[in-house]
């Protein structure tokens, strides 16, 4: 264990005084790694992650990637945009395969 000293504003004060009243009995430094925790997962590691999407027509039958529904000529599914950025979603490689997922997939995707 180690003492840190560090100076916050006074909204973070009173923020970190509601979320360790309200989670953590009151307990500031569990709550200060609660928070720490929460950000490395949501920050992830570095690598190809989807920033948004195209819209695409299929001309012909094709599965989403993501749940494996299958959708008919006329249908519009969506390709993903990949960018170089940190989530815990990211992919080391940009994939080669096609893929494209339906409205419901990508709506539920977080994006970058
Ligand atoms: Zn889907």
């Amino acid at each position: 264990m180690k003492r840190l000293n560090f100076t916050l504003d006074d909204d973070a004060v009173s923020l970190l005084e509601s979320l360790a009243d309200r989670y953590y009995q009151g307990n500031k430094s569990r709550t200060v790694r609660a928070a720490l925790e929460s950000l490395a997962s949501h920050a992830g590691h570095d690598g190809w992650v989807i920033t948004g999407y195209s819209p695409v027509r299929l001309e012909e039958e094709a599965a989403c990637h993501s749940c494996g529904i299958e959708y008919r000529e006329g249908d519009v599914l969506f390709r993903p945009v990949f960018e170089r950025g940190a989530s815990p979603d990211a992919l080391d490689h940009i994939p080669s395969e096609s893929w494209l997922d339906c409205p419901t997939c990508a709506e539920e995707r977080p994006t970058a």
